[in-house]
């Protein structure tokens, strides 16, 4: 397992048949604004009082972010904050400047911890004096990776590989990294917050926006739901796949059994709404999404399941469950990905796990 990749943070695909598919065979997804975007630290006004502000990512296949920026009164809230770089710095001071009307930040609210997400978070909060709003475990993580810098990976990471499978060659690559990348990519967190939680209500701008948990991604990440619109994070997205990924602090985690109960809970949203997804563009079609996300996935566990007739590891899935060939960089998140579902199906009795004495693990169809 790499370190803190931002790839595997930022919730891209690696080859997943929705990154790849022609805009045309997604059916039923109905984009407003067709493909166009913003210009990068620009706003514009999606719904009344909602405004749309794209901020720029340096990483390939994912080059952007999606914040929002909802007026309230004679002030502004803002949902996510992009990375914490030069140049989103860069784009929030002329915002400051200029692009806000002069009018003052009175709340910064995230969704989750990622660091396209909180990344400038801390800056932001202290900037403008205001406390930082989020789940309570999405605060507690980032606080926590934030924190935990250290020469070499730990111990917990190596076997974690190893019980995936990786190569002899790319185990020793690992070993010699440092570790720690999330504290330098996001800046410093408030040692405080204010904590939010799913089912709470915030008044902002005249509209009642209703916060909606969602896991599997991310542990707590949080929605905002009003009437007609959803700003989704990465818990939606309408053409790439979230990322859904065990990691080793958590090793035997069955994310993936979070994610799809997740997406259940979210078809009781209005299937109208207008979803504000952080990648990618606004777009109607929650449910068709909904429906599509669960079929891709339902699709790797039967492919996963067959190639499992003979016992295999997490590392000798890549080539089913990814359609792009799995580079030793990749490594990481799509062990991550991959292990996700070998747990899935482990745990609801579809796979059995056989451990060998180099404390390797392998998955046999039951
Ligand atoms: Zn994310």
């Amino acid at each position: 397992m790499s370190d803190t990749s931002l790839t595997a943070y930022a919730g891209p695909v690696l080859g997943s048949p929705d990154a790849e598919r022609a805009p045309e065979e997604r059916r039923g997804l109905h984009y407003p604004h067709g493909r166009w975007v913003p210009g990068p630290g620009a706003l514009f006004e999606v719904a009344p009082g909602v405004h749309w502000l794209r901020m720029p990512l340096p990483m390939g296949g994912l080059d952007h972010i999606n914040l929002w920026a909802l007026e309230d009164g004679d002030g502004w809230v803002l949902v996510d904050t992009g990375l914490s770089d030069d140049v989103t710095r860069g784009l929030w001071a002329q915002l400051f400047e200029d692009g806000l009307g002069g009018r003052p930040v009175r709340r910064v609210i995230v969704t989750h911890f990622h660091p396209d997400h909180i990344g400038l978070a801390g800056w932001l909060c202290a900037r403008w004096g205001v406390p930082l709003e989020m789940a309570r475990t999405e605060y507690l993580l980032a606080r926590m990776l934030a924190l935990d810098i250290r020469p070499e990976p730990p111990g917990e990471a190596i076997d974690f590989s190893v019980r995936a499978g990786w190569p002899d060659t790319a185990i020793q690559a690992l070993r010699s990294q440092p570790w720690g990348r999330y504290g330098k990519i996001v800046s410093a967190l408030p040692a405080g917050f204010r904590r939010l939680r799913g089912g709470e209500v915030l008044s902002i701008g005249g509209r009642e926006w209703r916060l909606v948990t969602g896991r599997g991604h991310s542990p707590e990440h949080l929605c905002l739901v009003t009437d007609g619109l959803m700003i989704s994070g990465d818990q939606v997205l309408p053409r790439i796949t979230s990322n859904v990924s065990v990691y080793p602090t958590e090793p035997y985690a069955d994310p993936l059994g979070d994610w799809l109960e997740s997406i259940e809970a979210l078809r009781a949203i209005d299937p109208d709404v207008l979803v504000l997804p952080a990648h990618n563009e606004p777009f109607r079609g929650l449910h068709v999404r909904l429906d599509q996300l669960a079929a891709d996935h339902h699709d790797k566990l039967a492919k996963l399941h067959a190639l499992c007739a003979v016992p295999r590891t997490a590392f000798e899935s890549f080539s089913t469950l990814f359609r792009k060939p799995i580079g030793e960089r990749d490594y990481g998140i799509a062990t991550g990905e991959a292990v996700a579902h070998l747990h899935w199906l482990e745990a609801r009795g579809r796979l059995r796990r056989l451990s060998d004495d180099s404390g390797v693990d392998r998955f046999e169809a039951i």
